[in-house]
């Protein structure tokens, strides 16, 4: 594949799949000011809703065993439970940081420019929405520890499946030498997964075309017109967010140049803009801080997937920005406290609960409950939450890779090489399938 005729241009992995993002959105809008039933049912809804829900099926059936053997190789990699320990406190500090402050500035900027001041409630359908209570901050610990591992991975439950592997690592350290061919096996696991990573991003343009078209004809302009000073506001603070703060901790935390990390981050913004999830983005983001920005796999392995759980930057700005909202559209004055229960509320809400699309919309019914507004209000940002879900996913998942990279950085647990080398880990050739290797295994396979 490497041999392209000449003359041939090829597109990196990334500029194809924002090709196909691109070729998406247009058509996407096309059909939705079209409205050809047929074409939007069959074509649509069925092929393109089919390719990308395998698309997003693909990525998500990587998680679980990618978390888990690089997990493994991470925590035998480190080689000291005391780093570990180290590791995760600044990792979980610095999440909560981060989201702290994105809910504070979200919720800032929401009451400057109060959006939802004298909106009319009448027709909007309320029925149908239903609160959920808030877990109580213990419970949330209690389940940490899962009671069946089998259940837990079986079930994708990420902080369970994170606490029993890193359980299972610790043991393996312990067992010193008899741990040697554990930890090879592993370590050929981790590296066997990377390259199912490497086929799945091959389909990537396809997938994402598919998932973009399809969001695109669903989504009419039009929904947007009523609470569009809601959307300006919750899009504006996210984007402040991704460029402003995160790009100011990255620089003050580990002097690291932003740019570069922007740059670099972009395939795991486009696939969690594309499959609003954290969670399914997992093998891309890991693949971004290790290959494209030379995190290790120690730090790497873990500070991910725990971001893609307990930190939600995009989703607790939405909850600032929405609580506010509904408070103007109401009439209710929340006062200090109020503002500050939403602030705790989001963040502690934000670390039971996975990152899968429009989760933050039932994080958001546990807010409101709690200080107090009517949980009906979803209803009025119910429409457009599907898009407003795909931008504050990609911001999720960079809060992730900056404390990630950050971490890394701190504890000279990142290559400055391959972070300043523009070319690191970018994937030209689809599936770099080596003829050579290919021809060996035939052979060792063949019944002698
Ligand atoms: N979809 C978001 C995520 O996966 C969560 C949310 O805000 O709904 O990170």
């Amino acid at each position: 594949m490497s041999d392209a005729s000449p003359g041939k241009k090829r597109y990196s992995l990334t500029t194809q799949v924002m090709i196909g993002m691109g070729a998406g959105l247009v058509l996407g809008v096309i059909l939705n000011m079209l409205q050809i039933e047929a074409i939007n049912t069959h074509l649509v809804g069925g092929l393109f809703g089919m390719v990308g829900r395998m698309f997003v099926n693909a990525l998500s059936m990587l998680v679980v065993p990618l978390v888990f053997f690089s997990l493994i190789c991470g925590v035998a990699g480190i080689g000291d439970i005391r780093i570990l320990g180290r590791v995760g406190g600044k990792a979980f500090g610095l999440y909560l940081l981060t989201t702290a402050t994105a809910i504070a500035i979200a919720i800032l900027i929401a009451l400057v420019v109060g959006p939802g001041q004298g909106f009319q409630m009448e027709g909007v359908d309320t029925s149908g929405v239903t609160g959920k209570e808030a877990p109580s901050v213990w419970a949330t610990f209690a389940s940490i520890v899962p009671r069946n591992p089998v259940a837990a991975f079986a079930g994708g439950e990420m902080l369970q499946i994170i606490f029993y592997t890193i359980i299972l690592g610790i043991a393996v350290l312990m067992l010193g030498d008899k741990s040697k061919s554990f930890v090879e096996g592993c370590e050929y696991m981790n590296e066997l997964m990377m390259k199912v990573v490497q086929i799945v991003m091959a389909f990537a343009p396809i997938g994402v075309f598919c998932l973009i078209t399809k969001t695109f004809t669903e989504q009419g302009i039009g929904l947007f017109l009523p609470v569009l000073a809601y959307v300006l506001v919750l899009v504006f603070a996210l984007l402040l967010h991704l460029f402003g703060t995160l790009m100011l901790y990255l620089k003050v935390f580990s002097g690291l140049n932003p740019f570069i990390f922007m740059k670099k981050i972009r395939p795991a913004q486009v696939f969690a803009f594309s499959t609003a999830s954290s969670n399914a983005t997992i093998p891309v983001t890991l693949r971004c801080v290790t290959e494209r920005m030379g995190a290790t796999n120690s730090v790497a392995s873990f500070s991910v997937p725990f971001g893609a759980t307990i930190n939600m930057d995009g989703t607790a700005i939405m909850q600032g920005v929405a609580t506010v909202f509904l408070a103007n559209v109401y009439g209710i004055d929340l006062g200090v406290g109020g503002y500050l229960t939403v602030i705790a509320m989001a963040v502690l809400a934000s670390i039971g609960t996975a990152g899968v699309p429009g989760v933050g919309l039932v994080m958001l019914t546990m807010v409101l409950g709690q200080v107090g507004l009517p949980i009906e209000g979803i209803a009025l940002i119910l429409g457009v939450d599907r898009l407003m879900d795909m931008i504050r996913t990609a911001v999720n998942i960079t809060g992730d890779a900056v404390v990630t990279t950050i971490v890394a950085k701190s504890e000279g647990q990142l290559d400055m090489a391959v972070y300043e080398n523009p070319m690191a880990g970018v994937i030209t050739d689809k599936l770099d399938i080596d003829p050579v290797a290919e021809g060996h295994l035939a052979e060792a396979a063949r019944p002698h």
